[in-house]
């Protein structure tokens, strides 16, 4: 036996791997099955370049608990280590200036990077060891099997020792304070967290299954008896479908991985892309459009990232442009930096070039989808539309290539282009300074008043809804200079689209004065702002309406971000048409019933925009009830 010093400049980094390096202690498991892949991995290629002659066997990596001896053992059957190689690569971790490094990173947010820097991953075992042997037999014929041991010191001893499998066990006795993870569960989550979908199976306990009784052994029934057996249990999935050719892939293979990926969603994603590039950089990975709901949030950062099938990490957040973090699924690439800290990664050149080629994808691929089958991406717009929206208000280029496929739905039920719908409209709804006036309702309901009576001037009404059209409207307006979008009710119809001739008003000036009056008299003045037009004889008595602008600002307060919080009371414009003839016939009625008509048709304006409620609803209904015959 042989007793050393494991080489490294600072005596206590052991404390310091323990105490800071990971604030995840969990890691260390993901570090040990990795490394016990790759033995088995490297195997292969060496065999496939026939520089390992022997027999491959079961490459499996099996994890196994034993909560009497409190050790948790990875095993693999791969490459393997001389005593020549653990010198090399276990005691040797000659870093240099790992005692500043250390020192100036430890606590922090990017200390996980000396890990991956300087291949401590097998060292992250005394986070939650007290004392780790290798028992190892290397793959080269006659090889002498030997066993490495520390207590997490720097010391170490290396022994021959016997062991007839060829690969390497990692044994780890468990310090008192990370009893956790002799817990059989725990364990079960970490694997199901970062071993997934590992390129060789990993086996971790056993799981019941139930097969024909072998002796033939019938039941009550006559049927052959089952019986449950104890199998071991393999809990990844070796080829995930990332990894396998596009065309190898059917639909179902693609919802099959979705559900293996959020076994916790009953989403059914509306479509996905599959990444796959290898030049300038490697990347593959499949990306599921989800139906956004209102409430973006709980959707957003499914994505999962991996390196060669390794989860690292649910934060995408550095790697892909915010929008894109309400996609769901897998990117894979190993060269994304993965131990680097989180600024470090924005600005890396790499990872500007993988978020550039994702948004580069996604707009090509809503491009390809909207060419090849129109009606079928109109279907999908209501539950798209957030997305395309998101995008387009935050990246100059998406917004650019989404202008081709970005869609109005109008009341008719028909889905326009932009360009489209300027044809469609511009005729009847240019106003008199050469604008073309896009009017939109919320929905069909709740402005149905004000639609009908559009649309019979011969107007279309878009129906735009979802929590972006504020934002996404006003930067419409901004880029295409003769359109401006006006909400249904933010004016009445004459001003909305302002044609040159003016209708003459059939109140005189004094008249209107009196009126108006009698109106502020009735209606709460702080909310209400009285103004008489004279419009179309056609259009309503009065009409509730509130500017473009206010109520923009407002919803666009309500979603957060502009700083005008507070800024803007709910405020009304109540229009009287001065051509009405129930208004002009007001003039010739004495003051009570006028008032009372007036009330009425103040309530009845209320009443047909939803705004009349309480006790004014109350109020309206008996009086009303009170004059049925
Ligand atoms: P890294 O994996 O980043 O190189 P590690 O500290 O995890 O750093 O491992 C150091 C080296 O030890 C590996 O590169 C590999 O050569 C060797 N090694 C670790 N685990 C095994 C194993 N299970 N089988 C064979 N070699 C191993």
């Amino acid at each position: 036996m042989k007793t050393g010093q494991i080489n490294v400049q600072t005596e206590n980094i052991f404390p310091i791997i323990k105490k800071f390096l990971y604030s995840d202690h969990e890691i260390f498991l993901r570090e040990l099955v990795s490394n016990a892949v790759d033995a088995s991995q490297k195997l292969k290629v060496l065999a496939s370049n026939g520089e390992f002659k022997g027999e491959l066997g079961d490459l499996k990596v099996e994890v196994i608990l034993d909560s009497v001896e409190k050790t948790l053992t990875i095993r693999d059957h791969g490459i393997g280590m001389n005593a020549e190689e653990i010198d090399k690569y276990i005691n040797q971790i000659a870093f240099s200036g790992a005692e500043e490094f250390v020192q100036q990173y430890k606590g922090k947010e990017g200390a996980e990077q000396i890990i991956g820097h300087f291949g401590l991953g097998f060292y992250s075992a005394f986070m939650v060891a007290e004392k780790v042997q290798i028992k190892t037999l290397a793959r080269h014929e006659g090889a002498q099997a030997v066993q490495w041991e520390s207590n997490g010191s720097t010391e170490y001893t290396l022994q021959e020792i016997e062991k007839a499998e060829r690969g390497t066990d990692i044994i780890l006795w468990i310090t008192e304070d990370a009893q956790e993870f002799l817990e059989k569960s725990r364990i079960s989550d970490i694997l199901n967290k970062y071993c997934k979908f590992l390129p060789i199976p990993i086996f971790f306990g056993n799981k019941t299954e139930y097969i024909d009784a072998p002796d033939g052994e019938k039941d009550e029934n006559g049927k052959v008896k089952r019986i449950a057996i104890e199998v071991p249990n393999q809990i990844n999935n070796t080829s995930p479908a990332w990894t396998k050719a596009p065309a190898d892939l059917k639909d179902e293979d693609y919802a099959e991985f979705y559900r293996d990926l959020y076994p916790m969603s009953f989403e059914t994603p509306l479509f996905h892309i599959h990444l796959n590039v290898d030049y300038p950089f490697n990347l593959t990975g499949i990306l599921y459009f989800p139906k956004i709901k209102e409430n973006v949030e709980v959707q957003r950062n499914k994505i999962n990232l991996y390196s060669n099938q390794v989860f690292i990490t649910d934060s995408v957040a550095e790697i892909v442009p915010e929008y894109l973090t309400l996609l769901h699924g897998v990117i894979d690439s190993p060269d994304i930096p993965l131990n680097v800290s989180r600024s470090y990664l924005q600005s890396d050149s790499n990872v500007k070039k993988i978020s550039t080629h994702i948004t580069k994808k996604v707009a090509d691929k809503l491009a390809e989808m909207f060419k090849k089958d129109r009606k079928d991406f109109e279907s999908k717009w209501d539950d798209l539309q957030v997305f395309v929206q998101y995008g387009s208000l935050s990246d100059e280029k998406f917004a650019e290539k989404a202008k081709g496929f970005s869609l109005l739905k109008s009341i008719d039920g028909n889905y326009y282009t932009l360009e489209e719908y300027k044809e469609k409209v511009k005729t009847l709804q240019t106003n008199k300074d050469g604008k073309t006036v896009f009017l939109y309702a919320n929905d069909e309901e709740s402005h149905y008043s004000f639609n009908k009576k559009a649309m019979d001037r011969g107007y279309d009404v878009l129906i735009l809804d979802g929590p972006l059209i504020p934002h996404w409207i006003g930067k419409l307006e901004l880029s295409e200079e003769n359109i401006a979008f006006s909400r249904i009710d933010s004016d009445t119809l004459d001003k909305l689209i302002q044609k040159s001739e003016e209708i003459p008003s059939k109140l005189s000036k004094e008249d209107e004065e009196k009126l108006k009056l009698a109106f502020e008299g009735i209606v709460a003045k702080d909310k209400f702002h009285v103004k008489f037009e004279s419009m179309s004889e056609d259009e309503s008595p009065i009409i509730i309406t509130q500017p473009e602008f206010i109520r923009r600002m407002m919803e666009q307060q309500k979603l957060g971000g502009n700083g005008f919080y507070g800024a803007f009371p709910e405020n009304y414009n109540l229009v009287v048409n001065a051509n009405h003839e129930k208004v002009v016939g007001l003039m010739t009625k004495d003051e009570e019933i006028r008032n009372q008509s007036i009330k009425q048709l103040t309530d009845l304006a209320l009443l047909s925009q939803g705004m009349l409620r309480g006790e004014a609803l109350n109020n309206f209904i008996e009086r009303t009830i009170e004059q049925v015959v």
